[in-house]
């Protein structure tokens, strides 16, 4: 186990090394005004990895290179099935970083059998880690293949299933842990980013959730369930969707935060294709119109609440 110093020796290096990264390459850079119908015609046409649910309405067709997303829920809401279903159907190779010991290859292979996809290709494009610790976790990152290491050198995705898992230990109980804590999640946040920004692949991080305290007792329990990993976690990413249980295998997506879309829900279900839509549409529609009918009054009573 490090002590406090060797963690913060430790962070101390990093911030130096990144500094010096960044600044080195951005001189090298040229740094020119980029042409908003260019990157109006580049939106439009780059290709989207999908959940092929009525999920992906929530991040914008599917996810982009570069795009970020944030699921957290409580436990069984759907974080890991999700992640699976997309890491099978991403047309390119996709880095998985499982900290939970949650990645079942079973899984995966019934996911493609139900699919009718090759389950062996599926194998061979998925670079499983299983970091053991949070230093694992963090170490990891320097480790992980590049596009130059790949055969067809094609990286669509990065999974990190969760980032918060090893940040829960008895090494970061109590407040007073928190400035180290938090510090340790941005940075493996932000290398990934980078990481995922040099190889023009997606990002999809899971966090768990806590009860906040604050949670107002007129309003469903979900409602108090906020993200791990705090405020400024769920501040960084493209998509923040929030996973929770509906009846049985049925889960309702949230999206909670995107820069661009506005707030609504998805239902969903999961089976041995991994996450797929509910059959009957009617059944759909009524979980969608009930969620809405909800989003009217909980903004009602917010509104209330701040008048
Ligand atoms: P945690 O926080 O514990 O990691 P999670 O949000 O990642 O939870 P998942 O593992 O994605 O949860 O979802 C678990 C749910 O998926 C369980 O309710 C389980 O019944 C369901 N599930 C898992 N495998 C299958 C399967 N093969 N067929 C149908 N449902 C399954
Ligand atoms: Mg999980």
């Amino acid at each position: 186990m490090p002590t406090i110093d060797e963690i913060i020796e430790y962070l101390t290096r990093r911030k130096e090394k990144i500094l010096v990264e960044d600044f080195e390459n951005a001189e090298k850079k040229e740094l020119l005004e980029i042409s908003v119908e260019e990157k109006y015609k580049q939106e439009l046409s780059s290709k989207k990895i999908k959940t092929g649910t009525l999920l992906d309405d929530l991040i914008g067709g599917g996810l982009e290179p570069k795009s970020r997303l944030l699921l957290y829920g409580e436990y069984g809401s759907g974080k890991t099935q999700t992640c699976f279903t997309i890491a099978v159907l991403c047309p390119d190779h996709v880095i998985y970083i499982d900290t939970e010991g949650s990645f079942k290859a079973t899984r995966i292979k019934q996911i493609c059998d139900a699919r009718g996809i090759d389950y062996k290709a599926v194998f061979k494009k998925i670079h499983l880690f299983q970091p053991k610790s949070w230093i694992e976790q963090m170490l990891i990152l320097d480790k992980l293949p590049s596009p130059a290491d790949i055969e067809d050198g094609k990286i669509g995705l990065i999974i990190l299933d969760s980032l918060s898992k090893h940040f829960r230990g008895i090494e970061f109980a109590g407040r007073q842990s928190l400035s180290i804590k938090q510090p340790l999640i941005r940075e493996c946040i932000g290398r990934l980013e980078r990481i995922a920004d040099a190889y023009n692949c997606a990002l999809i991080l899971t966090t768990q959730i806590y009860e906040s305290p604050t949670a107002n007792p007129f309003l469903p329990d979900w409602t108090g369930q906020k993200a791990v990993g705090g405020a400024s976690l769920e501040h960084q990413p493209d998509y923040v969707v929030f996973l929770r249980k509906a009846q049985g295998n049925v889960r309702i997506a949230r999206l909670m935060d995107a820069s661009w879309q506005p707030q609504r829900e998805r239902p969903f279900m999961i089976t041995e294709k991994g996450i797929e839509d509910l059959p009957e549409t009617k059944k759909a529609e009524k979980i969608i119109k009930k969620t809405e009918k909800f989003e009217r009054q909980f903004y009602e009573m917010k509104k209330e609440k701040e008048n």
